[in-house]
């Protein structure tokens, strides 16, 4: 791929202290865009300044929200290097996602060398330890019509920022309300894609949850109510009995790389782990009696995030909480982060090749 490059080089005028930079607020000084249309295919790939785009009010993806996008991490080493972690995965997933909402896909080498190179002219961005870059590709539709059909046009663009922690309570545990009265996705819908729209029909319960001091809602299956699936932007897994557990994805919750690289990192310590349906009442009986002594959330921003309260909210407005464990982080989800982190900042070696030097 022939890149145009007319990117600034800039370096941060602030200290890349990476514990004061909310995540998804401060944005690297270039960005990375590329054109779709039905003569041309994907064309004209570019690295331009940071700056608004200008769209028609009548382009497509205002209307119908046919946008797709994805979340990945490069960190920067100990020795000053730059890597990627695991974006041939998001890549894959970016396709998965294309095909589900009717969008055109884009090569996963053409994605990887976009992000490669987008990273590399903005590599003084990349924060330091626990600090990362994080990176978001995503396509949106942009032919101007009101007509409800696929579009004919398409961009991809990536931008990227320096973030540190995801959640602002970085070191303690997680309230996370099961939500009872609402639903993320059903079968047959795009839950496994990462689309815009599954995020917005999410935020009624998100500003309830928040309402009741929860960080984010606990998502249960659209058809019985009763399965877990998954929470804003995590996979959930339970250690039940020691082993840890986490719904399969059956098609209604995002196919996780954090979710994938942890089933890896469990076989490799010798943790049993599995994918099956979990029952709610399974988790709080589990909860009460004391055979579910960890529950964690895990995805690309917030790492592995333990839950220390699942929230009922009862009719009358009251709370049922449930404690796990003595609410503080179990050891089960302290292992998985430190290795996984170790991976990601180059203390721990990288054994699977999940690293992309930039
Ligand atoms: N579920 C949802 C709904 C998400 O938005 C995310 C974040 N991408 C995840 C799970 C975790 O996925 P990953 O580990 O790939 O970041």
């Amino acid at each position: 791929m022939d890149i145009t490059d007319r990117s600034v080089v800039r370096a941060p005028d602030f200290p890349l202290d990476p514990n004061n930079l909310p995540f998804g607020r401060t944005f690297s000084p270039n960005m990375f865009l590329m054109d779709y249309d039905e003569e041309r295919g994907w064309h004209n790939p570019r690295i331009v300044p940071f700056g608004p785009l200008s769209l028609s009010p009548a382009t497509m993806v205002f209307h119908y929200g046919q946008e797709i996008f994805e979340g990945l991490k490069a960190f920067r080493h100990p020795d000053g290097s730059v890597h990627i972690f695991r974006p041939d995965r998001n890549a894959a997933r970016f396709n998965r996602s294309a095909r589900r909402m009717s969008m055109p896909e884009i090569p996963e080498s053409v994605q990887l060398e976009a992000m490669r190179a987008l990273v590399a002219v903005d590599r003084e961005w990349v924060p330091p330890t626990p600090g990362a870059l994080y990176i978001r590709p995503t396509m949106i539709a942009t032919q101007e019509s009101l007509g409800v059909s696929p579009s004919t046009q398409y961009l991809y663009f990536i931008i990227t920022g320096p973030t540190g922690p995801y959640f602002r309570t970085a070191g303690k545990t997680l309230r996370i309300m099961i939500a009872r009265d609402w639903v993320r996705a059903a079968p047959g819908g795009t839950g496994a894609a990462k689309t815009g729209g599954n995020y917005a029909a999410s935020l009624l319960a998100r500003k309830i949850a928040r309402d009741h001091g929860c960080a984010e809602a606990l998502w249960l299956d659209a058809v019985e109510r009763r399965h877990v699936e998954e929470v804003g932007a995590m996979n959930i897994m339970f250690v039940l009995d020691g082993v840890v557990t986490t719904p399969p994805t059956s098609g209604t919750i995002l196919e996780g790389v954090t979710r994938e690289s942890i089933g890896v990192l469990c076989k490799e310590l010798g943790i049993p782990f599995v994918q099956r349906a979990i029952h709610i009442e399974e988790i709080i009986q589990g909860l009460e009696a004391g055979d579910c002594t960890e529950v964690f959330g895990c995805g690309t921003a917030a790492v592995v995030a333990p839950v220390g309260e699942l929230v009922d909210i009862l009719p009358d407005g009251s709370e049922r909480v449930y404690k796990v464990g003595d609410g503080s982080e179990g050891p089960v989800a302290r292992k998985l982060r430190e290795v996984l982190t170790g991976i990601q900042f180059g203390t721990h070696p990288d054994t699977h090749g999940w690293l992309v030097r930039v």
